[in-house]
């Protein structure tokens, strides 16, 4: 019998697709390149230049824009010479205030805890990751949990939704998108770009790197 000790960096990887459960094998990947499923074309995985340090630079300023979406008035409308200003808190109690508390509860978790949480994971753990080599205390707990909250996000959906009441309201009164707004809009991109560079398949693989 034969046993033949492969090196590391000769192994191939074999992944299950997402999407069509067949079995994949690949190389050791350089960056740039992108392993896509023979039989359905599902993005298996990809490996992003620098992808740490562009994971945590994202997260660190989402984070700020987030928190400076929060500080300033997010719109404020006027219609016949009496104005309002809301902040985003401001328009989640609105709603509470209208008998919507449970509709207020989940808009706050969906556009603030959550995407609060899912950023401060990202940066406790691939920080801990790039600058200590090593997972932080529960870091597999942690990094377990944003890659749950992952597909939850709903930042660009709250987004969305926000320009179609807009229009609506525009008909009625005088709008002014505040500088909260703005953050939000930014704070938005940002977390876009961190999901995108947050490869699941890659982030396992540094932790594994790291226990090496
Ligand atoms: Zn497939």
């Amino acid at each position: 019998m034969v046993i033949t000790t492969i090196p590391a960096e000769a192994r191939e990887q074999t992944i299950a697709c997402h999407e069509c459960d067949l079995l994949v094998s690949y190389p050791k990947l350089e960056p740039g390149n992108v392993v896509v499923c023979p039989r359905c074309d599902y993005v298996l995985t990809k490996k992003h230049n620098n992808a740490m340090e562009r994971i945590l630079a994202f997260a660190l300023s989402g984070l700020i824009f987030l928190l400076l979406s929060s500080l300033y008035p997010f719109l404020s409308f006027s219609t016949n010479g009496h104005g309002r200003e809301v902040t985003l808190l401001q328009s989640i109690d609105v709603l509470a205030n209208e008998q919507q508390v449970l509709l207020a509860l989940m808009i706050l978790v969906v556009i603030l805890i959550i995407p609060a949480a899912f950023l401060m994971g990202v940066l406790y753990v691939i920080g801990s990751l790039k600058y200590r080599s090593t997972l932080p205390p529960q870091g597999k707990q942690i990094l377990r949990f944003i890659l749950m909250l992952a597909p939850w996000s709903m930042v660009e959906i709250f987004l969305i939704g926000t320009m179609v009441s807009l229009v609506k309201i525009a008909s009625l009164a005088t709008i002014t998108l505040g500088m909260s707004f703005w953050a939000y809009i930014l704070f938005t991109v940002l977390m876009t770009l961190v999901l995108l560079h947050l490869d699941k398949v890659e982030v396992w693989q540094w932790v594994e790197d790291s226990a090496a």
